[in-house]
């Protein structure tokens, strides 16, 4: 067999005892080495910074996880200046050499497997399973771009009699990755490696509340032999630093993951011509969705139940891929949602360090307010279903359903990124479809039903970039379901597919006359 063909990293079984124990090690383990501070890594050092910030953990906000040094623009400018100076060395670097590293980065990920998903766990309060899927995506990133890289590398020959024609890619040069705190380590991983291992220079700047997650990134990234300069790891405040390296001359692509109003002003600002500029900017930018689920008349409402408390409160609704509107037509509705509150209201919501815990908290105060916002708005439009208690020493927001919701309500139409559902009501398929792609966004979509007529009709006309039919809506594995949206919710190729890293290549073709 070839060593080197990519296949998924298997996710733990905590249903083994041994690695349940481990898991709980792990866990006992980063809770001893709490507390630690952090700094940015510029030009293969870690660098002292004046501001320095705190993150908590979500499950218990009195829990100090780290501490993380912000950097300033100066320190920006440097790490944009070593970038460039490392660039000639890493873009002549061969694809083979690249692909050994990130494969190596992956490996020493799932050494690290336990003590990494425990991070995971208490820096952004997400269940140890789901951490630890995070765990496996995030080294599926490194060995399925490892091998894409390869396979690119091959670039194409369209010789004739007397003349070679090579098609070939080249690195675009240095590429800023912004990544966001809800797959702190997943999704940083993926665009920082996708950036990397097609050669360009790459500065990971991560969201604040999951820096301690992105120091490990860097660490891991070391070990595996990264160059210094090649790869920087820049945190700092999004709207001072983050937006000078956006317009920052010397950048060539931005890979961004967050909400619809940063990836809009990114693209925006990224735009603009500077002085000194000699190219345009890409940017690729996966943001928001308010993604449905529709359940009709034929569906197995067992099934549908399941699938939409899944897709719904898994990790509190803080996934761009998670549930907020299940569309159920006419005849199954009252049903429907009579299982669906009896079905969440058995969640055990606490601290995502219990094994018990199935719902944990939300990210911040700050979403936390928000979230409870929205919860009151919907509250005067439609009818509360169901309001779930929650513990009072970290941001929880207990799981929150409304009924008869409208598609003009606001609960409708705007992301909540939070454990809020709204359930809508509607009399026929057309009508379900229709109410589906009202939105801005076209992100995940669901499907549950035995007619073959309404599963047909949804592959051609729920417009949303992964549509799953008879399954949960988030989860997306890599090489398995390419993940990404259109419409307002991004820009780009699919993560996790095969058209990915060529958003990060320039194609070249030379033609010789011989
Ligand atoms: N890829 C994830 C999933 O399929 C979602 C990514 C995100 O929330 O940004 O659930």
């Amino acid at each position: 067999p070839d060593k080197d063909k990519f296949v998924n990293a298997p996710d733990t079984d905590y249903s083994r005892k041994v690695l349940r124990e481990k898991a709980q090690q792990a866990l006992a383990k980063v809770k001893d080495s709490l507390g630690k501070t952090y700094f940015p890594l510029i030009n293969g050092e870690y660098v002292q910074t004046e501001v320095i910030i705190d993150s908590v953990n979500p499950s218990k906000s009195s829990e100090l996880v780290g501490q993380i040094g912000l950097i300033s623009v100066e320190q920006a400018e440097q790490a944009l200046n070593a970038a460039k100076a490392a660039f000639n060395a890493w873009k002549k670097t061969p694809a083979s050499e690249r692909a050994r590293i990130l494969r190596k980065a992956g490996d020493l990920m799932e050494e690290r497997r336990h003590e990494l998903s425990a991070w995971i766990c208490v820096e952004v309060g997400k269940i140890l399973q789901q951490a630890d899927a995070e765990v496996s995506e995030a080294i599926d990133f490194c060995r399925y771009y490892a091998s894409e890289m390869e396979r690119l590398d091959k670039g194409y020959s369209y010789d004739v009699a007397g003349e070679t024609n090579r098609y070939h890619y080249q690195p675009r040069g240095i590429a800023l990755v912004i990544s966001p705190w809800n797959f702190p380590f997943a999704i940083a991983t993926g665009m920082t490696v996708a950036a990397l291992v097609t050669g360009n220079c790459t500065l990971l700047k991560p969201a604040e509340t999951s820096t301690v997650i992105a120091a490990k990134i860097a660490e891991i990234l070391v070990d595996a032999g990264i160059p210094k300069g090649v790869f920087q790891l820049v945190p700092g405040k999004g709207s001072q630093v983050g937006a000078y390296m956006v317009n920052h001359p010397d950048v060539h692509v931005i890979a961004f993951t967050g909400s619809r109003e940063v990836g809009c002003r990114i693209y925006a600002d990224a735009a603009i011509l500077q002085p000194g500029q000699k190219h345009l900017k890409r940017v690729i930018a996966e943001m928001g969705g308010k993604n449905a689920i529709i359940v009709d008349e034929s569906s197995d409402l067992d099934q549908a139940v399941a699938g939409a408390v899944f897709s719904a409160f898994g990790y509190s609704g803080q996934k761009c891929s998670a549930a907020s509107r299940i569309i159920v037509l006419n005849p199954v509705y009252d049903a429907f949602l009579e299982r669906f509150v009896e079905a969440t209201r058995s969640l055990n919501i606490g601290p995502t360090d219990e094994p018990s815990t199935q719902v944990g908290p939300v990210i911040d105060a700050t979403a936390q307010k928000r979230i409870r916002e929205y919860i009151a708005i919907a509250k005067q439009e439609s009818t509360l279903a169901l309001e779930m208690e929650s513990p009072e020493n970290g941001y929880y927001v207990g799981p929150t359903i409304f009924g008869d919701v409208l598609p003009t309500h606001t609960i409708a139409q705007e992301e909540i990124f939070g454990p809020v559902v709204a359930v809508m009501r509607v009399k026929d398929f057309d009508e379900a479809l229709a109410v589906a792609n009202g939105t801005d966004y076209a992100l995940t979509g669901g499907l549950y039903s035995r007619s073959p007529e309404h599963i047909e009709r949804a592959q051609k006309e729920f417009e949303v970039g992964n549509l799953y039919i008879n399954r949960t809506i988030t989860g997306a594995i890599v090489s398995r379901q390419p993940f990404g949206g259109f419409k307002l919710s991004g820009v780009g190729s699919k993560a996790g597919g095969p058209d990915y890293l060529l958003q990060f290549l320039e194609p070249r073709h030379v033609t010789e006359n011989i």
